[in-house]
């Protein structure tokens, strides 16, 4: 069924302002805001209205599983059962759209819910997708585990490079699946350029914009087609919940996946909703502290004679850094790095660290620190995708600058 929305939740902002899709905040592609409203006002009121009953500022967890009726088929608001909708599941969902310029969000229980619902709305067995190079490691599984038995067929290639992408296109191919900034590894893809190509052959672009999250980057407005997200990182941002979600601006395509979440069950609960609807009111000014804060480790690795490679496209000579800066507000708050000494010496780096805990997922307010090959990337380690055994990978928080340096100093050695 059509979730139901109640007035103002209607996934188009707040007080019936639209979203034009062009640029972020007057910091976008083309320079235009969000219809007068800024990034920041939209994230903590667009889907969000003070309860019409009770005047509660803050959406309620509506912990219910069905509505009352006013007769046989008579719903209040559309909602009928909360697999279908649920009142703070749709505030979360209107809120994304909004944020990343869609007609409509979807929230699932993780990324990866997200993921699967997505590619069985739009694909079937026998088609083919184009997947990064470096894909999230439970990406690639999914294809590679999961949905390939399903029939579904794949090539990673480097999305980076345009002719690599394109060289990997076959007759059946009906997505391009794009990362960008990519995880570990920080490479980036023309968002624009792989959507033209998508189009070209009719497939769909999808971009997974976990690792940037709308305040950095919005690719419906550069010509993609769906969005991904896993909420559990940025857009959550405080390391206390999993999920997913999925924006798109085509009503009809809405419709196709809004029956797959309602078929499959994937969906977010209300309490998870609560928490991630909670950490996108702040996403804006997190992700400031994020980027700033990269910046300034970026600036410690890369004078350390311990490390031999950083990643991050906020540097100057980084291979994706004419394009990141075209295609995003800010670099993110994600970094790369190669250790002199290869496996154990990348070990021993994330052993000794105290600010930067030891530990997988990534975009909380804490710094976080792991081995990829090891951890996060285990799941590739056999495969084309296999990460450098000396990488490390640093997902930097909002912490005090001086004492994130310190630490990494410190382990360093
Ligand atoms: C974590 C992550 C996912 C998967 O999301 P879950 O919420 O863990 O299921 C997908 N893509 C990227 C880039 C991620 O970092």
């Amino acid at each position: 069924m059509t979730a139901a929305r109640t007035p103002g939740f209607d996934g188009h902002g707040i007080d019936g302002h639209g979203i034009d899709g062009c640029g972020i905040d007057g910091h976008g592609i083309d320079g235009h805001g969000i219809d007068g409203h800024g990034f920041d006002t939209l994230a903590i009121h667009a889907g969000q209205e003070p309860d019409p009953t009770t005047g509660a500022v803050v959406v309620p967890i509506y912990a219910t599983s069905t509505y009352k009726q006013d007769g046989v088929g008579g719903l209040r608001g559309g909602y009928e059962y909360s697999r279908s909708a649920n009142p703070t599941r749709t505030a979360l969902e209107s809120c994304l759209a909004t944020l990343e310029g869609g007609s409509r969000g979807l929230a699932f229980a993780s990324g990866l819910a997200a993921e699967d619902a997505l590619l069985r709305a739009v694909c079937q067995p026998g088609d083919h997708v184009v997947i990064p190079g470096d894909a999230y490691g439970g990406t690639y599984r999914l294809f590679a585990r999961v949905l390939a038995r399903w029939g579904l067929d794949y090539s990673p290639a480097p999305l980076g490079e345009l002719a690599a992408a394109r060289a990997a296109i076959t007759p059946a191919t009906r997505v391009i699946w794009c990362e960008t900034p990519t995880n570990p590894l920080l490479g980036v893809a023309d968002i624009a350029a792989l959507a033209e190509l998508a189009h070209e052959v009719d497939a769909l672009l999808v971009v997974d914009n976990t690792f940037a999250s709308p305040y950095l980057q919005r690719p419906l407005a550069l010509g993609a087609d769906v969005v991904v997200h896993s909420t559990t990182k940025y857009l959550g941002g405080h390391s206390d919940v999993v999920g997913g979600a999925l924006v798109v601006r085509d009503a009809e395509l809405a419709e196709r996946l809004a029956f797959h979440q309602n078929a499959m069950g994937a969906v977010a609960g209300p309490f998870d909703s609560w928490l991630v609807l909670r950490g996108v009111k702040t996403l804006g000014v997190r992700m400031d502290r994020h980027c700033a804060n990269a910046r300034r480790v970026v600036d410690l690795l890369a004078t350390s004679p311990r490390v031999t490679r950083v990643r991050y496209p906020g540097l100057p000579d980084d291979p994706g850094h004419a394009i990141a800066a075209k295609q995003m507000r800010d670099f993110g708050g994600m970094v790369s790095f190669v250790v002199a000494g290869g496996e154990p010496a990348a070990v021993e780096v994330c052993r000794r660290t105290e600010v930067f805990t030891l530990g997988e997922s990534l975009g909380g307010v804490e710094s976080l620190i792991e081995h990829p090959h090891r951890m996060t990337h285990a799941s590739v380690a056999d495969s084309p995708l296999a990460v450098d055994p000396g990488l490390v990978r640093l997902s930097v928080g909002i912490e005090s600058a001086e004492d994130l340096r310190a630490d990494l100093a410190q382990a360093l050695g």
